[in-house]
Protein backbone atom coordinates (compact mmCIF):
# COMPACT_ATOMS: atom_id res chain seq x y z
CA UNK A 1 0.00 0.00 0.00
CA UNK A 2 1.45 3.26 -1.21
CA UNK A 3 -0.58 5.40 1.32
CA UNK A 4 -1.98 4.66 4.91
CA UNK A 5 -2.66 1.36 6.80
CA UNK A 6 -3.13 -1.77 4.68
CA UNK A 7 -6.83 -2.76 6.02
CA UNK A 8 -7.02 -5.54 8.27
CA UNK A 9 -10.32 -8.18 9.37
CA UNK A 10 -10.57 -9.93 12.20
CA UNK A 11 -10.76 -14.00 11.83
CA UNK A 12 -11.49 -16.41 13.98
CA UNK A 13 -10.83 -19.53 11.89
CA UNK A 14 -9.75 -20.48 8.18
CA UNK A 15 -10.42 -23.56 7.02
CA UNK A 16 -8.54 -25.65 3.96
CA UNK A 17 -9.55 -27.76 1.31
CA UNK A 18 -12.95 -26.83 2.13
CA UNK A 19 -15.81 -29.52 0.39
CA UNK A 20 -18.89 -27.79 1.92
CA UNK A 21 -18.67 -24.01 1.57
CA UNK A 22 -19.20 -23.90 -2.12
CA UNK A 23 -18.34 -25.23 -5.70
CA UNK A 24 -14.88 -27.14 -5.75
CA UNK A 25 -12.14 -27.08 -3.09
CA UNK A 26 -12.28 -24.46 -0.49
CA UNK A 27 -10.33 -22.16 1.50
CA UNK A 28 -13.14 -20.38 4.24
CA UNK A 29 -12.03 -17.61 6.03
CA UNK A 30 -14.71 -17.16 8.85
CA UNK A 31 -14.94 -13.33 10.37
CA UNK A 32 -15.73 -12.16 13.82
CA UNK A 33 -18.96 -10.99 14.80
CA UNK A 34 -22.20 -11.49 13.49
CA UNK A 35 -25.76 -9.72 14.55
CA UNK A 36 -27.82 -12.72 14.78
CA UNK A 37 -27.69 -15.54 17.61
CA UNK A 38 -29.31 -18.24 15.94
CA UNK A 39 -30.22 -21.34 18.68
CA UNK A 40 -28.71 -23.84 16.09
CA UNK A 41 -25.48 -21.84 15.49
CA UNK A 42 -22.85 -24.17 15.24
CA UNK A 43 -20.08 -21.65 15.02
CA UNK A 44 -20.65 -19.84 18.36
CA UNK A 45 -17.00 -18.04 18.70
CA UNK A 46 -17.93 -16.30 15.70
CA UNK A 47 -20.71 -14.15 17.47
CA UNK A 48 -19.04 -11.65 19.56
CA UNK A 49 -16.98 -9.29 17.78
CA UNK A 50 -14.14 -9.45 20.08
CA UNK A 51 -11.92 -12.23 21.16
CA UNK A 52 -14.19 -14.73 22.93
CA UNK A 53 -12.48 -16.29 25.58
CA UNK A 54 -12.95 -20.46 25.69
CA UNK A 55 -12.33 -22.57 28.17
CA UNK A 56 -11.07 -26.31 27.54
CA UNK A 57 -11.66 -27.98 30.53
CA UNK A 58 -9.90 -31.08 29.33
CA UNK A 59 -6.25 -29.82 28.82
CA UNK A 60 -6.86 -27.53 32.44
CA UNK A 61 -4.07 -29.15 35.17
CA UNK A 62 -5.64 -27.03 37.84
CA UNK A 63 -2.35 -24.80 38.52
CA UNK A 64 -4.14 -21.88 39.49
CA UNK A 65 -1.93 -19.62 37.69
CA UNK A 66 -4.68 -17.90 36.16
CA UNK A 67 -6.75 -17.52 38.94
CA UNK A 68 -3.47 -15.73 41.31
CA UNK A 69 -2.95 -13.53 38.13
CA UNK A 70 -5.82 -11.99 36.97
CA UNK A 71 -5.91 -8.74 38.65
CA UNK A 72 -9.80 -8.18 38.05
CA UNK A 73 -10.70 -11.53 40.30
CA UNK A 74 -12.48 -12.75 37.19
CA UNK A 75 -11.54 -16.14 37.37
CA UNK A 76 -12.04 -18.48 40.10
CA UNK A 77 -12.48 -22.78 40.43
CA UNK A 78 -16.10 -24.23 40.11
CA UNK A 79 -17.49 -27.38 39.83
CA UNK A 80 -16.33 -28.24 36.20
CA UNK A 81 -12.92 -26.08 36.08
CA UNK A 82 -11.78 -22.53 35.70
CA UNK A 83 -14.99 -20.00 35.50
CA UNK A 84 -15.05 -16.46 34.15
CA UNK A 85 -17.12 -13.96 35.37
CA UNK A 86 -17.35 -11.63 32.20
CA UNK A 87 -18.88 -8.97 33.86
CA UNK A 88 -15.41 -8.24 35.78
CA UNK A 89 -13.05 -9.02 32.93
CA UNK A 90 -11.29 -6.52 31.25
CA UNK A 91 -9.93 -9.12 28.11
CA UNK A 92 -6.79 -8.39 28.62
CA UNK A 93 -5.48 -12.07 27.51
CA UNK A 94 -3.18 -12.69 30.52
CA UNK A 95 -4.78 -15.57 31.69
CA UNK A 96 -4.35 -16.95 28.75
CA UNK A 97 -0.52 -15.73 28.05
CA UNK A 98 0.12 -17.63 31.57
CA UNK A 99 -2.15 -21.03 31.03
CA UNK A 100 0.99 -23.79 30.62
CA UNK A 101 -1.63 -25.42 28.98
CA UNK A 102 -3.52 -23.47 26.79
CA UNK A 103 -6.50 -24.35 28.22
CA UNK A 104 -7.41 -20.79 27.97
CA UNK A 105 -8.04 -19.12 24.36
CA UNK A 106 -8.74 -16.49 23.31
CA UNK A 107 -10.48 -17.31 19.71
CA UNK A 108 -9.83 -14.36 17.12
CA UNK A 109 -7.02 -12.82 15.65
CA UNK A 110 -5.92 -9.78 12.98
CA UNK A 111 -5.41 -10.32 9.08
CA UNK A 112 -4.28 -8.32 6.52
CA UNK A 113 -5.58 -8.49 2.90
CA UNK A 114 -2.39 -9.68 2.07
CA UNK A 115 -1.93 -11.97 4.44
CA UNK A 116 -5.45 -13.56 3.60
CA UNK A 117 -4.85 -13.33 -0.15
CA UNK A 118 -1.19 -15.00 0.45
CA UNK A 119 -2.29 -17.83 2.40
CA UNK A 120 -5.86 -18.35 -0.52
CA UNK A 121 -2.84 -18.38 -3.11
CA UNK A 122 -1.13 -21.55 -1.54
CA UNK A 123 -4.19 -23.54 -2.65
CA UNK A 124 -4.50 -22.04 -6.04
CA UNK A 125 -3.70 -25.91 -7.83
CA UNK A 126 -6.81 -27.17 -5.82
CA UNK A 127 -9.22 -24.51 -7.13
CA UNK A 128 -7.99 -24.85 -10.87
CA UNK A 129 -8.43 -28.83 -10.21
CA UNK A 130 -11.82 -28.19 -9.37
CA UNK A 131 -13.83 -25.01 -10.12
CA UNK A 132 -12.99 -23.88 -6.17
CA UNK A 133 -11.97 -20.55 -4.64
CA UNK A 134 -12.24 -18.41 -1.29
CA UNK A 135 -15.31 -18.70 0.30
CA UNK A 136 -15.95 -15.82 3.15
CA UNK A 137 -18.41 -17.23 6.08
CA UNK A 138 -18.67 -16.29 10.07
CA UNK A 139 -19.57 -14.80 11.72
CA UNK A 140 -21.34 -12.68 9.57
CA UNK A 141 -18.33 -11.30 6.86
CA UNK A 142 -20.74 -8.03 6.07
CA UNK A 143 -19.96 -7.19 9.58
CA UNK A 144 -16.67 -6.02 8.20
CA UNK A 145 -17.70 -4.53 5.17
CA UNK A 146 -14.66 -2.50 4.31
CA UNK A 147 -12.25 -5.45 4.78
CA UNK A 148 -14.64 -8.04 2.94
CA UNK A 149 -14.32 -5.83 -0.25
CA UNK A 150 -10.41 -5.55 -0.25
CA UNK A 151 -10.23 -9.27 -0.09
CA UNK A 152 -13.16 -9.75 -2.80
CA UNK A 153 -10.96 -7.05 -4.96
CA UNK A 154 -7.45 -8.30 -4.24
CA UNK A 155 -9.07 -12.33 -5.25
CA UNK A 156 -10.44 -10.74 -8.18
CA UNK A 157 -7.10 -9.59 -9.58
CA UNK A 158 -5.60 -12.88 -8.48
CA UNK A 159 -8.52 -14.21 -10.78
CA UNK A 160 -9.34 -17.02 -7.99
CA UNK A 161 -13.30 -17.55 -7.52
CA UNK A 162 -14.78 -15.88 -4.34
CA UNK A 163 -18.15 -16.77 -2.62
CA UNK A 164 -19.88 -14.97 0.43
CA UNK A 165 -21.67 -16.91 2.92
CA UNK A 166 -24.17 -14.52 4.49
CA UNK A 167 -27.33 -13.94 6.61
CA UNK A 168 -28.71 -10.91 4.78
CA UNK A 169 -28.36 -8.85 8.01
CA UNK A 170 -26.30 -6.08 6.87
CA UNK A 171 -26.47 -2.52 5.19
CA UNK A 172 -28.14 -2.53 1.83
CA UNK A 173 -25.21 -0.60 -0.14
CA UNK A 174 -22.71 -3.04 1.63
CA UNK A 175 -24.77 -5.86 -0.33
CA UNK A 176 -24.65 -4.04 -3.68
CA UNK A 177 -21.20 -3.08 -3.51
CA UNK A 178 -20.12 -6.43 -2.58
CA UNK A 179 -22.42 -7.91 -5.18
CA UNK A 180 -19.68 -6.13 -7.72
CA UNK A 181 -16.66 -7.92 -6.66
CA UNK A 182 -18.42 -11.61 -5.61
CA UNK A 183 -18.57 -14.61 -8.06
CA UNK A 184 -21.06 -16.25 -5.37
CA UNK A 185 -23.86 -15.81 -2.44
CA UNK A 186 -24.55 -18.39 -0.08
CA UNK A 187 -27.34 -16.68 1.35
CA UNK A 188 -29.33 -18.31 4.61
CA UNK A 189 -32.56 -18.81 4.68
CA UNK A 190 -34.12 -19.42 7.94
CA UNK A 191 -37.52 -18.50 8.46
CA UNK A 192 -40.32 -16.54 6.96
CA UNK A 193 -42.48 -15.76 9.62
CA UNK A 194 -41.20 -12.46 10.80
CA UNK A 195 -42.02 -13.03 14.64
CA UNK A 196 -40.22 -16.75 14.96
CA UNK A 197 -37.33 -15.24 12.85
CA UNK A 198 -37.13 -12.76 15.85
CA UNK A 199 -37.17 -15.36 18.44
CA UNK A 200 -34.58 -18.27 17.27
CA UNK A 201 -32.31 -15.62 15.72
CA UNK A 202 -32.94 -12.50 17.65
CA UNK A 203 -33.72 -10.16 14.62
CA UNK A 204 -36.29 -9.81 12.33
CA UNK A 205 -36.10 -10.53 8.63
CA UNK A 206 -37.49 -8.00 6.85
CA UNK A 207 -34.03 -6.41 6.37
CA UNK A 208 -32.74 -9.68 5.25
CA UNK A 209 -35.67 -10.36 3.22
CA UNK A 210 -35.15 -6.82 1.16
CA UNK A 211 -31.79 -7.32 0.86
CA UNK A 212 -32.08 -10.23 -0.91
CA UNK A 213 -34.54 -9.18 -3.47
CA UNK A 214 -32.28 -5.89 -3.87
CA UNK A 215 -29.16 -8.22 -4.38
CA UNK A 216 -30.81 -10.27 -6.89
CA UNK A 217 -31.78 -7.38 -9.22
CA UNK A 218 -28.28 -6.12 -8.67
CA UNK A 219 -27.26 -9.45 -9.94
CA UNK A 220 -29.50 -9.99 -12.86
CA UNK A 221 -28.40 -6.51 -13.94
CA UNK A 222 -24.67 -6.19 -13.91
CA UNK A 223 -25.01 -9.63 -15.35
CA UNK A 224 -22.78 -11.58 -13.31
CA UNK A 225 -23.00 -13.30 -9.92
CA UNK A 226 -25.26 -15.83 -8.50
CA UNK A 227 -26.77 -17.02 -5.51
CA UNK A 228 -27.59 -20.17 -4.42
CA UNK A 229 -29.91 -20.22 -1.23
CA UNK A 230 -28.85 -22.45 1.91
CA UNK A 231 -31.77 -23.68 4.24
CA UNK A 232 -30.67 -24.90 7.60
CA UNK A 233 -33.21 -27.70 8.40
CA UNK A 234 -33.96 -28.03 12.25
CA UNK A 235 -36.62 -30.14 13.87
CA UNK A 236 -39.15 -28.33 15.69
CA UNK A 237 -37.97 -24.95 14.11
CA UNK A 238 -38.29 -24.41 10.59
CA UNK A 239 -39.32 -27.51 9.34
CA UNK A 240 -43.33 -26.59 9.24
CA UNK A 241 -44.67 -27.63 5.80
CA UNK A 242 -46.01 -23.96 5.94
CA UNK A 243 -42.51 -22.14 6.33
CA UNK A 244 -40.53 -24.29 3.54
CA UNK A 245 -43.92 -23.56 0.85
CA UNK A 246 -43.23 -19.81 1.93
CA UNK A 247 -39.34 -20.59 1.03
CA UNK A 248 -40.24 -21.97 -1.87
CA UNK A 249 -42.46 -19.32 -3.21
CA UNK A 250 -39.06 -17.05 -1.99
CA UNK A 251 -36.69 -18.81 -4.13
CA UNK A 252 -38.96 -18.81 -7.15
CA UNK A 253 -39.80 -15.27 -7.27
CA UNK A 254 -35.51 -14.59 -7.53
CA UNK A 255 -33.61 -14.85 -11.25
CA UNK A 256 -30.27 -15.41 -9.78
CA UNK A 257 -30.62 -18.92 -7.94
CA UNK A 258 -27.86 -21.07 -9.31
CA UNK A 259 -28.19 -23.50 -6.34
CA UNK A 260 -30.64 -24.66 -3.52
CA UNK A 261 -29.01 -26.28 -0.27
CA UNK A 262 -30.34 -28.41 2.82
CA UNK A 263 -28.14 -28.36 5.58
CA UNK A 264 -29.89 -31.35 8.17
CA UNK A 265 -29.20 -29.75 11.64
CA UNK A 266 -26.42 -31.44 13.48
CA UNK A 267 -25.39 -30.84 17.18
CA UNK A 268 -21.27 -30.68 16.66
CA UNK A 269 -21.14 -27.00 17.69
CA UNK A 270 -22.78 -28.19 21.11
CA UNK A 271 -19.50 -28.25 23.39
CA UNK A 272 -18.10 -24.82 21.60
CA UNK A 273 -20.88 -23.41 23.89
CA UNK A 274 -19.73 -24.64 27.40
CA UNK A 275 -16.38 -24.04 26.42
CA UNK A 276 -17.36 -20.26 25.90
CA UNK A 277 -19.41 -19.95 28.63
CA UNK A 278 -22.49 -19.65 26.35
CA UNK A 279 -26.32 -21.54 26.68
CA UNK A 280 -26.96 -23.62 24.01
CA UNK A 281 -30.82 -23.68 23.75
CA UNK A 282 -30.75 -26.62 21.53
CA UNK A 283 -30.66 -29.01 24.41
CA UNK A 284 -30.68 -32.61 23.00
CA UNK A 285 -32.76 -32.04 19.67
CA UNK A 286 -31.81 -34.87 17.12
CA UNK A 287 -30.45 -34.32 13.28
CA UNK A 288 -33.62 -34.88 11.07
CA UNK A 289 -34.40 -38.29 9.77
CA UNK A 290 -33.35 -39.50 6.51
CA UNK A 291 -36.95 -39.64 5.69
CA UNK A 292 -37.60 -36.15 6.50
CA UNK A 293 -34.73 -34.79 4.44
CA UNK A 294 -36.24 -36.72 1.59
CA UNK A 295 -39.80 -35.00 1.70
CA UNK A 296 -38.21 -32.20 2.20
CA UNK A 297 -36.21 -32.47 -0.88
CA UNK A 298 -39.06 -33.82 -2.52
CA UNK A 299 -41.20 -30.63 -1.72
CA UNK A 300 -39.10 -28.97 -3.66
CA UNK A 301 -38.84 -30.86 -6.53
CA UNK A 302 -43.00 -30.97 -6.66
CA UNK A 303 -42.12 -26.97 -7.44
CA UNK A 304 -39.93 -27.17 -9.98
CA UNK A 305 -36.59 -26.58 -7.80
CA UNK A 306 -33.26 -29.01 -7.63
CA UNK A 307 -32.62 -28.88 -4.14
CA UNK A 308 -29.50 -31.36 -2.65
CA UNK A 309 -28.56 -31.80 1.11
CA UNK A 310 -25.54 -30.50 1.97
CA UNK A 311 -23.01 -28.33 0.36
S1 LIG B 1 -8.59 -11.64 30.32
FE1 LIG B 1 -7.59 -10.48 31.96
S2 LIG B 1 -9.32 -9.70 33.18
FE2 LIG B 1 -10.13 -11.32 31.90
S3 LIG B 1 -10.04 -13.16 33.13
FE3 LIG B 1 -8.16 -13.09 31.93
S4 LIG B 1 -6.66 -12.07 33.24
FE4 LIG B 1 -8.69 -11.64 34.11
S1 LIG C 1 -3.67 -21.49 34.16
FE1 LIG C 1 -4.55 -22.91 32.65
S2 LIG C 1 -4.07 -24.94 33.47
FE2 LIG C 1 -3.77 -23.50 35.16
S3 LIG C 1 -5.75 -23.48 36.24
FE3 LIG C 1 -5.80 -21.82 34.75
S4 LIG C 1 -6.76 -22.75 32.94
FE4 LIG C 1 -6.10 -24.43 34.24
Amino acid sequence: MLFGKEPTGFIFDVKRYSIHDGPGIRTTFFFKGCPLSCWWCHNPEGISPLPAPAYHAGRCIACGRCVRECTRGARSFGPEGVRLDSSQCTECRLCERVCPTRAIEFVGKEMTVGELVSLAKKDLPFYDESGGGVTFSGGEPLMQPEFLLACLEALRAEEISTAVDTSGFCREEDILRVAEQADLFLFDLKLIDPKLHEHYTGVGNHRILTNLRRLDEKLLEQGRGHINIRIPLIPGINDSQENLEAVVDCVLSLGSVSGVNILPYHSIGANKYKNLGMEFKMGRTPPPAENEVSRVLSLFASRGIHAVKGG
